[in-house]
């Protein structure tokens, strides 16, 4: 079994990153380099994520970042196998500007181009830090996504269940903006939440014991918006609140897809509860996972921070899967804004990236 080097390109939402990954499923792999650039300051004044003013940094930027992840990996280009390239779910402009790029890389190099499904990237980043065997179960949880999968195999996924309405990193933000605490709210929610009280103020929990597994959060952050506006609030009080209602949730629809999990692939032993997406980093959430996971006999897999917000090094991991069972795009492949990883499943939110303003 040869090792394969795949570059990769990611610049579906506000990061603009390239990478070099060797390796051969089912991982782990090693991440030669990993360059992103985090367009965060760009976006702050606006509270989210505007798409125009993404898709221009990507257009200005990709190339030296290119530069620099094959210089960081400390290759030429002839050790390349492919160019892996997220050609969706996305901001559309972005996702062209990235897919664009790998595909003149491709034809002036005469090398291939995989076409990676972002969630795809997501979904199997676990195999390049850990090698985590399928199948297991996924829950992406994101700014643009939040969603429970089950990952028969490298391109064989089934959804389980998504949000009916926010992504549960959109609701982190969101509530953020509310109590006034600077964008990207996640982390900034997360700090003052350790030094609240998580019962000082009543909220909803949607769906909380209903059936099934999908979410839906914007009831609790109207509920935030309810309470600041009527009440003087306590700000750690009021994170530590809102937060204490997302674990919650989270909580409980996991704890559904386990079971159904259980169910469908009772022949896996003790299978992987993976946790993916830029809010895997909440400790809180973790640990409260990490529980439920054993309670269920799951062994619980989250990659580090760095690898579960968007990057190159799982676009390109994902591209490394599909090139080693030999698939490969043609280089009219077209850039897809929405793109379920499950077509047969509903795909509500699954495959589209919000604007989070
Ligand atoms: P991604 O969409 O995967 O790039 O992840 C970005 C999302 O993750 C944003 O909505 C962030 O607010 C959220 N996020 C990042 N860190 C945390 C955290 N510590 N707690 C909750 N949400 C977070
Ligand atoms: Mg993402």
């Amino acid at each position: 079994m040869n090792t394969l080097t795949i570059l990769g390109l990611e610049t579906s939402c506000d990061e603009t990153a390239a990478a070099v990954v060797r390796g051969y499923p089912p991982g782990p792999g090693e991440i030669l380099s990993n360059v992103v650039f985090s367009q965060t300051e760009a976006h702050a004044p606006y509270g989210g994520v505007v798409p125009e003013i993404a898709s221009r940094a990507h257009l200005e930027i990709l190339d030296g970042l290119i530069e620099k992840a094959l210089g960081d990996a400390g290759i030429f280009w002839n050790e390349i196998d492919a160019i892996a390239a997220t050609a969706g779910p996305g901001l559309i402009g972005g996702v062209m500007v990235g897919l664009t790029t790998a595909k003149a890389l491709a034809l002036a190099s005469g090398k291939p181009l995989v076409a990676v499904n972002h969630l795809a990237g997501h979904a199997l980043t676990a195999r390049l830090t850990d090698g985590v065997d399928f199948p297991f179960l996924l829950l992406l949880v994101s700014g643009g996504h939040c969603q429970l999968l089950a990952a028969a195999d490298v391109g064989k996924y089934r959804l389980y269940g998504t949000t009916m309405d926010d992504a549960v990193g959109e609701a982190f933000d969101k509530t953020a903006k509310i109590l006034g605490l600077p964008y990207p709210g996640g982390p900034n929610v997360e700090s003052h939440a350790a030094r609240g009280n998580p019962r000082a103020y009543p909220l909803p929990r949607p769906l909380l014991g209903r059936a099934g597994t999908d979410f839906s959060f914007s009831g609790l952050k109207t509920a935030v918006r309810q309470l600041v506006t009527q009440n003087q609030v306590n700000i750690e009080d009021a994170c530590a609140s809102f937060q204490a209602a997302a674990i919650d949730i989270l909580r409980d629809r996991t704890a559904h897809a386990l079971t159904r999990f259980r169910e469908e692939f009772a022949h896996a032993a003790r299978p992987t509860l993976v946790v993916a997406g830029g809010v895997a980093a909440n400790a809180a959430i973790g640990s409260a996972l990490a529980k439920l996971a054993d309670q269920h006999g799951f062994e619980i897999r989250v990659p580090p921070p760095r690898y579960c917000t968007d990057n190159a090094a799982m676009i390109a991991w994902a591209g490394l899967e599909r090139f080693a069972l030999g698939e490969r795009d043609p280089l009219d492949f077209s850039p897809k804004a929405r793109w379920p990883l499950d077509a047969s499943g509903d795909n509500r939110h699954s495959g589209e990236r919000q604007q989070g303003a």
